[in-house]
C-alpha cells in the first residue's frame, strides 16, 4: 500500500514536471498581454507602435513606450492584409519596423509534437512503475526464507537498561549474569564453565519480558536480534525453518549478541498434541530451532532469550540443559514494585505535588508494569483534556477505574426506579463487604455506570495476598451475592443488573470444588483437566476426567456454597439495614462515596484478631 503511495506521488509529479515544461515552451516564456485586432488597428492609427513581428499566427507588437503585445490573427491572413482591409493610411504603417519571422524549429516542432508526446509518456511511466511494483513483489516472495528479525545495533536510540526496568530484583539478579557472559567470556571458560545458552523469560502479559530482553542487549552493548515466534509461521511449509537458520547464521556472523525470540509458544508447544492445522510447519520450526542451538560451538558467543506467558505449553524438548535451561521468572508486581514502576514512568509526566505514587500503587493490586504504563498515559491524556499542565491525583485516580471497568458513562440517564435499584444493589454489595470479617475494606461505592457495570463497588486489599482461604472465598462469594441479595429483600424481585455477579459466583464456587479442593464431600482433588488442545484454531479448554454421578456431585456441591454465601449476605443486610437505607439515601444523592464518606456513615471496619495478627 505505502509502495502504491509512493508510486503515484512519483507519477504524479513526473506529470508536473512535463506540464511546466510545456507551458514554459508554448508560452514561449514570456507574459506579453494579449490583445485583439481592433486594439492593433487603433494603436498603428495612434502611432503608437514602433515594431512589429510576424510569427506564424501570431503578431508580435512593441510599443513606443516599450511595453510589448501579441495580436492572434488567423492562418491566412498576412499584416499587409490587415493594414489593406482596414483602410489604414500607408504613411503610418510605414514608420513601422516590420519583421517577418519563420516559426523557430524547437517552437514549432514541441508545438507540434508535445500533444502527442505527452500521453505517450505518461503511459510509459505508468507501466514502467507498474512493472517495477510487480516485480518487487516477486523478489519479495524470494526473500520469504530469510530472516525478519530485526537487528538494533548497538547505537540504538531509546536504548534500555537494567534501571529502567522497575521492581523484578530476582530476574535482573539472574540476568546479569548473562550480560557478565557477554561481556567477559574469558572469565567463564578460564574455569571451564559451560556458559548459559538459551534463556527462558516467563511471565503474565505486561510484566516485562520484552522490556528485559532489551535491557540486557543495552547492559552488555551488544546486537539484539529480535523476532517474534509467530514471524516464523508463514503461508508456505519450510519458511520457517529457513528463517531459523538465516537468523542464527546472521547472529553467529555478528557474535557477542542476542537472539530474542518473543511469544516462543507460538512455535515451541508440544509437538504433536494438536490436531490438524499448521501443524507440521511448527514442528520443522521448532526442530531447526533445536538443531541450531545444539550446534552452538561452546564458544560462540551467542545467547538466546525466548519468552512466552505459556510455559505450560511449551515442548519439554526445548527446556532440557543445553538449551533453554535458565529460567527466569517475572512475577506480577508488589506493592513496593508497583510504585518503583509508576516512579519510572512518571520522569517525563509533570506530577502535581499532591499526588502519592504509594497511595496509588496501593488502589492498583494487579495490575502489571504494562498496566501501570497505560494507566500513567491515561492520567496524562485526562489532564491535557480539561487543559492542565500538571497530571492530578484525581486525574490518576479517574484513570485507575478507567483501566480496570472502562470510561464512565454519564451520559446514561437512569429512571429514578433504576437508580433506586442500582443504590440497593450496590449498597448491599457495600454494607456485606464492610461487615463480613475478612473481605476486603470499601474503596468506593458508585452507582454511575461504567463500562459494562450499571454501577459498582470498589474495595481494595491492605497489602498484597498470594493465599485465601476457603472461608476468605465464601465472604468472597457472599460479596458477590448482595447485590442479588439487596435487591430481593427490598424489591422482592430481582433485575438483570446481577447477571454477571451471579456468573463470577457460580464460577468461584465451581473453582474451590474443582481447582482448589476445598468441598468436604468431593474431597481434596481436582476435576477437569485442563490441557489444552487445538482444534481448527479453537481452544478447547477443558476435558472431563470424572464420572457422571461426580459430576452431580460437582453441580450440588456449588449449590450448597451458593446457598451459604448467599445466607451469610442475607444476615448482614437485614441486621444492618439501617446503615443499607443510609448508604442508599447517601448514593440517591451524591451517587458516588468515597471510603471518607462511606466511613462516616458505616464507621471503621473492623479486622478480625486473626487476622491481624498475621
Ligand atoms: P511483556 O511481558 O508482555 O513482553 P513488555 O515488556 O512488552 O511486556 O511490557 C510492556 C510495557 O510495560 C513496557 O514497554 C514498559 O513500558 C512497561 N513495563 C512492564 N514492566 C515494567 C517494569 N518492570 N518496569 C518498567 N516498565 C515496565
Ligand atoms: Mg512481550
Ligand atoms: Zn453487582
Amino acid at each position: 500500500m505505502k509502495n502504491l503511495i509512493k508510486n503515484f506521488l512519483i507519477f504524479f509529479t513526473t506529470f508536473l514536471l512535463i506540464a511546466a515544461v510545456f507551458s514554459y515552451f508554448s508560452g514561449n516564456g514570456q507574459k506579453s498581454e494579449v490583445v485583439g485586432i481592433d486594439t492593433l488597428i487603433k494603436q498603428i492609427n495612434d502611432q503608437e507602435i514602433s515594431q512589429v513581428a510576424i510569427t506564424g499566427n501570431e503578431i508580435k507588437v512593441t510599443l513606443k513606450q516599450g511595453q510589448s503585445e501579441v495580436v492572434k490573427k488567423e492562418a491566412g491572413d498576412t499584416f499587409s492584409q490587415i493594414v489593406k482591409d482596414y483602410n489604414i493610411d500607408p504613411s503610418k504603417v510605414a514608420a513601422i519596423k516590420i519583421e517577418v519571422k519563420d516559426e523557430t524549429g524547437l517552437n514549432y516542432w514541441l508545438g507540434v509534437i508535445l500533444p502527442f508526446l505527452i500521453p505517450f509518456i505518461l503511459i510509459s511511466v505508468f507501466i514502467y512503475f507498474m512493472l517495477r511494483s510487480v516485480q518487487g513483489a516477486n523478489s519479495k516472495a524470494m526473500m520469504f526464507g530469510q530472516s525478519q528479525a530485526k537487528e538494533i545495533g548497538r547505537e540504538f536510540k531509546d536504548k534500555v537498561i537494567f534501571k529502567d526496568v522497575a521492581g523484578v530484583k530476582e530476574a535482573k539478579e539472574e540476568l546479569k549474569e548473562v550480560v557478565e557472559f557477554l561481556k567477559n567470556p574469558q572469565k567463564f571458560s578460564e574455569v571451564g564453565a559451560r556458559t548459559p545458552r538459551g534463556v527462558l523469560l516467563l511471565g503474565a502479559p505486561g510484566t516485562g519480558k520484552t522490556l528485559l530482553a532489551r535491557a540486557v542487549a543495552g547492559e552488555a552493548n551488544v546486537p539484539f536480534f529480535s523476532l517474534s515466534g509467530s514471524e516464523f509461521v508463514e503461508m508456505f511449509v519450510g519458511v520457517g525453518a529457513s528463517r531459523v537458520r538465516d537468523l542464527f547464521r546472521r547472529a553467529k556472523k555478528s557474535a557477542p549478541c542476542i537472539i530474542f525470540i518473543d511469544e516462543i509458544d507460538a512455535v515451541g508447544r508440544k509437538r504433536g498434541s494438536g490436531l490438524g492445522g499448521s501443524h507440521d510447519e511448527r514442528e520443522q520450526t521448532l526442530n531447526q530451532i533445536l538443531v541450531e542451538m545444539d550446534g552452538f560451538d561452546p564458544n560462540t558467543n551467542v545467547i538466546v532469550l525466548a519468552a512466552t506467558n505459556r510455559p505450560d505449553v511449551l515442548d519439554p524438548a526445548l527446556l532440557r540443559p543445553g538449551r533453554f535451561d535458565r529460567r527466569v521468572i517475572l512475577d506480577e508486581p508488589d506493592l513496593a514494585d508497583r510504585e518503583a514502576i509508576l516512579k519510572v514512568h512518571s520522569k517525563k509526566k509533570p506530577l502535581g505535588k499532591e499526588v502519592s505514587l504509594k497511595r496509588v500503587a496501593e488502589r492498583t493490586p494487579g495490575f502489571t508494569g504494562a498496566d501501570l504504563a497505560n494507566l500513567l498515559n491515561e492520567s496524562a491524556i485526562l489532564a491535557a483534556m480539561k487543559n492542565r499542565k500538571i497530571i492530578s491525583m484525581e486525574d490518576i485516580f479517574d484513570s485507575v477505574e478507567k483501566v480496570m471497568m472502562g470510561p464512565e458513562r454519564k451520559s446514561r440517564i437512569l429512571s429514578n426506579k433504576e437508580k433506586k435499584t442500582t443504590a440497593y444493589h450496590e449498597a448491599g454489595h457495600a454494607i456485606v463487604a464492610h461487615f463480613l470479617p475478612l473481605t476486603d475494606p470499601v474503596q468506593k461505592v458508585s452507582i454511575i455506570a461504567r463500562g459494562q457495570a450499571g454501577g459498582y463497588t470498589l474495595k481494595l486489599p491492605l497489602e498484597d495476598k498470594h493465599m485465601y482461604s476457603k472461608t476468605e472465598y465464601l465472604e468472597e462469594i457472599a460479596v458477590l451475592l448482595a447485590g442479588y441479595v439487596a435487591e430481593q429483600e427490598i424489591f422482592g424481585e430481582v433485575t438483570t443488573g446481577a447477571t454477571s455477579d451471579l456468573r463470577r459466583a457460580t464460577g468461584l464456587a465451581r473453582k474451590l470444588i474443582t481447582d482448589y479442593g476445598m468441598s468436604e464431600t468431593l474431597g481434596p482433588r481436582t476435576f477437569g483437566d485442563k490441557e489444552e488442545m487445538i482444534f481448527l484454531g479453537r481452544e478447547i479448554h477443558e476435558q472431563r476426567d470424572y464420572s457422571e454421578k461426580i459430576a452431580e456431585q460437582i453441580d450440588k456441591e456449588i449449590s450448597s456454597f451458593i446457598d451459604v454465601a448467599a445466607h451469610q449476605a442475607k444476615g448482614v443486610i437485614k441486621t444492618k439495614s439501617d446503615f443499607l437505607e443510609k448508604i442508599v439515601a447517601a448514593l440517591m444523592e451524591r451517587e458516588t462515596l468515597e471510603k471518607e464518606e462511606f466511613e462516616q456513615i458505616v464507621g471503621k471496619k473492623v479486622k478480625p484478631e486473626s487476622s491481624v495478627a498475621k
